[in-house]
């Protein structure tokens, strides 16, 4: 081995300058110092040579959708150099937690979130998004999905979206017209004492009034979902209508007083007995074509057949609804015009036509029942105690 350089003139940094006064020793102690200068030097290059090594080496936990997929070692300086030293391929929105530019530290935990496919209907708009695990509301938010202040997410309790999920956005609209309507008039009830009872009269007709709405109109996705009345303005008040309803049940009639249980105001026709000298047509057989071969001259209570001269002593016979006139009540019946007074009759008949508010009442003769025809709101009076 040869002698080492001259001092003051080494390739190696002359790092540890000894002169015979500062060391104070002979030639061979200063040979002995400076090789032990030499060792140090390069011991202290080896370490921080391993130390380097050990700063540029990393460890990482890697976790794939939350679950641990193992630590790798590497000397990649960053997330994403590691993910690519690893091959693990990403798509542009898979979550990678920390973010793909981190610079790695010693050891690392690496979150690695995929994304998947969701599909919001926004409207009557179909878009499909591509996303790790999000709040919905930031999901709408980030993919722009700007909301009114109406709109409507469904499902509503959704709090994260997941792959496959659908996410509507019900689009609302409130919109808002004006609309007039009538305002029905009340209707007041007056007693009047002189006034049949059962009967009615219009006393003051009244007037509807006038308002006007302020209507809410809703939309979902552009159609009208509903409507409603949010204010009102009265415009026209309306005027009360006055009916009177009779209480009077006493009816003079012939020199009479009488209490009656009701009056109504009934259909009537005519009816004639079909027996010899009435008048009516006759078949071959000599039947009557008015009432066929049933006719035996009699009444459904028996009584026989004939007119009457609308007396008390004399009742007219009428056919009537049993469930309205029971059979046997005495009625008064009004003047009917162009027949004349009828006047007192007995419910004593009935007839498959004869239902509810209708009256048959029976004439001797054929042409009477002709005249008679049909006869609308003819007034008859159902007498108590009859
Ligand atoms: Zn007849």
């Amino acid at each position: 081995m040869s002698r080492g350089p001259v001092l003051g003139k080494t390739a190696w940094p002359d790092l540890f300058p000894v002169t015979k006064n500062s060391c104070g020793y002979g030639r061979a102690a200063i040979d002995l110092c400076r090789r032990h200068a030499l060792a140090i030097f390069y011991g202290a290059v080896v370490v921080l040579m391993v130390l380097v090594y050990h700063g540029a080496r990393h460890q990482a936990a890697l976790f794939l959708d939350g679950e641990e997929q193992g630590t790798v070692e590497t000397f990649s300086r960053t997330v994403e150099e590691l993910l690519k030293e690893k091959g693990i391929e990403l798509h542009p929105r898979d979550r990678v937690t920390p973010h793909r530019q981190t610079v790695l530290g010693r050891y690392n935990r690496i979150d690695i979130e995929r994304a998947f496919e969701v599909t919001v209907v926004d409207g009557n708009r179909l878009v499909f998004v591509y996303t790790p695990a999000v709040s919905v509301q930031e999901l709408l938010a980030g993919e722009g999905f700007e909301l009114g202040p109406y709109d409507r997410v469904e499902p509503a309790d959704l709090k994260e979206v997941y792959d496959g999920a659908v996410i509507k956005v019900i689009r609302v609209q409130k919109q808002y017209a004006c609309s007039r309507s009538e305002v029905p008039c009340e209707v007041r009830i007056e007693k009047n004492p002189l006034l049949d009872r059962g009967l009615s009269r219009i006393k003051n007709e009244g007037k509807a009034g006038l308002q006007e709405d302020l209507v809410e109109i809703t939309k979902e996705n552009g159609a009208e979902v509903s409507r409603k009345v949010i204010g009102t303005a009265l415009l026209k008040k309306p005027l009360a209508k006055t009916v009177e309803h009779g209480t009077n049940t006493t009816l003079r009639r012939e020199n009479r007083v009488m209490e009656f249980e009701k009056v109504f105001l009934a259909t009537a026709t005519a009816y004639c007995p079909g027996t010899p000298g009435s008048g009516c047509p006759l078949d071959k057989k000599g039947r009557s074509f008015c009432t066929g071969s049933y006719n035996n001259g009699y009444t459904a209570t028996g009584k026989k057949a004939v007119q009457g001269q609308g007396t008390l002593a004399s009742p007219r016979i009428v056919a009537v609804d049993p469930r309205l006139i029971p059979l046997g009540s005495l009625l008064y019946i009004e003047p009917v015009p162009g027949i004349g007074k009828i006047g007192f009759a007995k419910a004593e008949d009935v007839g498959g036509a004869i239902k509810g508010q209708r009256i048959d009442l029976l004439f001797d003769k054929h042409r009477d029942v002709s005249k008679f025809g049909v006869r609308r709101g003819v007034k008859i009076y159902l007498l108590k105690g009859s």
